[in-house]
């Protein structure tokens, strides 16, 4: 018999849904124990089943970078939701919720919204397949793009082999077109162009991983990049998913931009932080790749739901707070003390520990440096870090409950939020030393 309320959830759930969640990595498995069951949250804070409240350092995988129920947000949609929940016919909030898009991402002219990054990523690559007519893509062993059946793959054997599948129910067919590289590998890239640069359609990337807890492409690495793909005609597609308007303004490719006189990519896949809670995903690109789309040219998508009128008044509402002077500069300062008193901490109890953090985005590793690649990333001590979670919730602070997760501080965020984080973690960091 269940003790606590998460617990006795937890039970009813696994009755009826698969593992007990909609999204397995919500299940804990990766470090034991009984998920919390949100009831409510608001600004940075959650409380579970039993009223207990956490410091929220997920913020729903990213998009919450307001924090819980901004009075602003909440205001826009429940304006929106009187007007009517669904039309499946245009409204005028798409077009001002394309237009807050454009107006900060420079290689974006034209966007198509839809309802989820693994939708946005699957047609990004249709489309970048339709438009070259080109059936090759290159991904990163490490990087995650949602979970359609040509990116659910791992690498082969041999150096620059074509991949498996990492889910059953996807046909080795399905994934024969996916060819899967090491992160940070310029060598091994060059190679994979040389031999199959003339049938690649693509290069998905997610610029700063975070989906192997937080990996930054090379400066170097991503040069070449951009380099290979506008010499053999292929294109550069940023899964900015994550990063779009959490590590900046200007996403990812800002970051790059700064690094790399010119440098932009010639897609961008959004999601998370555009829908600010809400299902809400979209692909963006130049005018002319992007008119390859139904109904003007014949790369076919589409979605009952798409453009959703409460998701793009969210979306709009979190954009519009967002984009406001100064959002960034003291959310990446917020961030910047997390992660400073983190590392502080670590040191302190002769624990290795390496992190890094842009914008609103951080990881930590229980390293003594910074990985470049997925492999590194998984020679991070997986049963340390199942006890650092645990220590942490135990004391009311909630991380991702996988080391392979990066983590996001919220504008709502304050100084005592980060000053508890920082002392919990001195405590639990001593039990790990
Ligand atoms: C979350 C994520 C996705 C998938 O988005 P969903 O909305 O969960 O389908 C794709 N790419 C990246 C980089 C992500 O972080």
């Amino acid at each position: 018999m269940a003790t606590d309320k998460n617990a006795e959830l937890f039970e009813r759930a696994r009755a009826l849904i698969p593992g007990g969640v909609n999204s397995p990595v919500r299940a804990f498995r990766a470090v034991g124990g009984t998920p919390r069951f949100v009831q409510r949250a608001q600004g940075a804070y959650f409380w579970d089943a039993e009223g207990t409240r956490y410091i929220d350092y997920i913020g729903s995988w990213g998009p919450m970078i307001l924090g819980h129920g901004h009075p602003r947000v909440l205001d826009a949609v429940q304006r929106a939701v009187r007007d009517g929940f669904s039309f499946g016919a245009p409204t005028e909030r798409e077009i001002e919720l394309a237009e807050e898009i454009v107006k900060h991402l420079p290689s974006v002219e034209m966007v198509r919204l839809v309802s989820s990054g693994t939708e946005a990523a699957m047609s990004a690559i249709r489309l970048a397949r339709g438009a070259t007519g080109r059936n090759r893509i290159i991904k990163f062993e490490g990087c995650y793009h949602g979970h359609a059946d040509a990116l659910l793959v791992k690498a082969g054997s041999g150096l620059a082999t074509f991949g498996h599948p990492t889910s059953a129910g996807v046909p080795p067919e399905v994934v024969q077109h996916t060819l899967v590289l090491e992160y940070n590998n310029i060598a091994q890239l060059e190679e994979a162009f040389a031999a199959h640069g003339d049938d690649l359609a693509c290069i998905m990337i997610e610029a700063i991983a975070g989906n192997m807890n937080f990996v930054r492409a090379s400066v170097p690495f991503m040069k070449r990049c951009r380099e290979l793909c506008t010499q053999y005609g292929a294109l550069l597609v940023f899964d900015e998913v994550m990063t779009g308007f959490r590590v900046g303004l200007r996403g990812a490719q800002g970051v790059y931009a700064q690094a790399i006189p010119g440098f932009a990519p010639d897609m961008t896949v959004l999601g998370k932080v555009i829908g600010g809670g809400m299902p809400l995903a979209a692909f963006g690109g130049r005018k002319a790749l992007m008119e390859n789309l139904a109904p003007l040219g014949p790369v076919y998508q589409a979605g009952t739901l798409s453009g959703n009128p409460v998701a793009t008044a969210c979306g709009l509402a979190t954009l519009q707070e967002i984009a406001l002077p100064g959002f960034y500069q003291a959310l990446a300062a917020r961030t910047q003390s997390l992660v400073d008193g983190l590392a502080a901490a670590a040191q302190e109890a002769g624990l290795p520990f390496a992190t890094d953090c842009e914008g609103g985005m951080f990881g930590f590793f229980l390293l003594p440096q910074l990985p470049q690649n997925y492999g590194q990333v998984m020679k991070s001590d997986s049963p340390k870090f199942g006890r650092l979670f645990h220590g942490l919730l135990d004391r009311g602070v909630y991380i991702a409950p996988a080391l392979y997760e990066a983590g996001f501080v919220s504008a709502a965020h304050g100084e005592e939020d980060i000053a508890q984080t920082v002392q919990a973690a001195r405590e639990v960091f001593k039990t790990l030393a």
